[in-house]
């Protein structure tokens, strides 16, 4: 497949970006989304506007509570960032899923969020980071939430005459995990269905919980419901559970030869558990969870419960089986209340666990 002829004009400057785009101009970046739609005759741009060598648009910075990413990074840049993988790990974690090593080298963070492919991984992790896009143009600058960039398929907020110059990340805390998994189709690793999610866990429930899909809609959308399914509750697998069955409902669920709507919004529920129960199993100090306290902990660790997730897969008969062997002298103390706390335990109520830790308190 040949592409109809255009003029190329390579540029050193966002200025000079910018004056060029006009007519029938299109910006050239890594050139993997653009060559192939290209070689289709999708794209018949009169003027290529190739924008790698403005290093204005490359490197990644400190900006105090925030990273900033330069357009024209490759997802290999953002993947091997030090910087990235001390503060916002999950674009580290993710982005090496994005296609093969050649597309991580060439393939650029604005090139495929300008391109807004469904499937691309980017805008989902983007969007769970509460990750904002700053763009210029010829008289000004805007900044664009991740949230409000991605309008629909192949769209984006982005107007005629405009660069994507950076994209803001916000620094992850210490207590917050994200995590990005996807179904990739196989031969172009594109996500069939992609999630991120980010749980800050301070205080042992699962606080500002955010979940973000793609390649289950027309464009890369937040899912408030499975969100606020989890928001403030405990880690649990009942909670998670609940998170994921409301995953990807109400949504215009995309249907095609990869996947039919009905199995893609299957595939969107059981990639929010993983993504969830992944993002757990980070988390490995127990005694964040609330109610559980040092000895609890080592009760647990000892009986080889070391992360919330191995936690969450255990039920409570089997959690109070341990604590129980640990200290023989509170199951005596208290054996009527032991199906009733057991209960409460299952349900996610781990301040249940509080009254266990009190009782213990000096015997295990
Ligand atoms: C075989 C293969 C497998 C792939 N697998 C995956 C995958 O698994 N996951 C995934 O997410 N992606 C995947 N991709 C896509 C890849 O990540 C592309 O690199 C990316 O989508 C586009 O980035 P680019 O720098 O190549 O942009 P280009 O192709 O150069 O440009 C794409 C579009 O963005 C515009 N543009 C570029 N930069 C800017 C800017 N700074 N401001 C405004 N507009 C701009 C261009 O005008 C064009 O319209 C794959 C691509 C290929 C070829």
């Amino acid at each position: 497949m040949i592409p109809t002829s255009f003029d190329y004009k390579k540029v050193t400057s966002v200025a000079d970006a910018l004056a060029s785009l006009n007519g029938d101009a299109k910006i050239l970046a890594g050139g993997h989304s653009l060559i192939p739609a290209m070689k289709l005759r999708l794209n018949q741009p009169a003027t290529l506007i190739d924008i790698t060598g403005i290093a204005a648009l490359k490197g990644i910075s400190d900006g105090g509570d925030k990273l900033i990413i330069g357009a024209n990074c490759t997802h290999h840049d953002i993947v091997d960032s030090d910087l990235v993988k001390s503060h916002c790990a999950m674009l580290s974690q993710g982005g090496d899923m994005i296609g093969d090593i050649q597309v991580r080298n060439k393939g650029t963070i604005g090139g495929s969020i300008a391109h807004a492919d469904p499937a691309a991984d980017w805008p989902a992790m983007l969007i769970a980071s509460g990750a904002t896009i700053r763009v210029q143009g010829s008289d000004n600058s805007r900044d664009i939430s991740a949230d409000d960039f991605f309008t629909g398929f192949y769209e984006t907020a982005l107007q005629e005459g405009e660069l994507i110059t950076e994209i803001h990340v916000p620094k992850q805390g210490a207590d917050t995990v994200g995590v990005y998994v996807k179904f990739p189709q196989p031969a172009s690793r594109f996500a069939i269905v992609g999630v991120a999610a980010m749980v800050n866990h301070s205080g042992g429930n699962c606080n500002n919980v955010s979940i973000a899909l793609n390649g289950v809609a027309g464009n890369a959308f937040r899912d408030t419901a499975a969100q606020a399914a989890l928001e403030g509750k405990a880690y649990h697998a009942d909670n998670i559970a609940a998170a994921a069955n409301a995953a990807a409902e109400g949504v215009e669920v995309l249907s095609d030869p990869f996947a039919s709507e009905k199995y893609r919004k299957h595939l969107a529920k059981v990639y929010v558990k993983r993504a969830l129960s992944a993002a757990n199993n980070q988390v490995d100090d127990l005694t964040k969870v609330e109610g559980i306290g040092p000895k609890i902990a080592e009760a647990l660790q000892a009986a080889g419960v070391k992360t919330y997730a191995q936690l969450a897969s255990k039920s409570s008969v089997e959690i109070k089986d341990i604590i129980v062997a640990a200290n023989s002298r509170f199951a005596n103390a208290n054996p009527g209340t032991w199906p009733a706390q057991a209960k409460l335990a299952a349900e996610g109520k781990w301040d249940t666990l509080k009254k266990w830790q009190d009782e213990l308190d000096g015997g295990v």
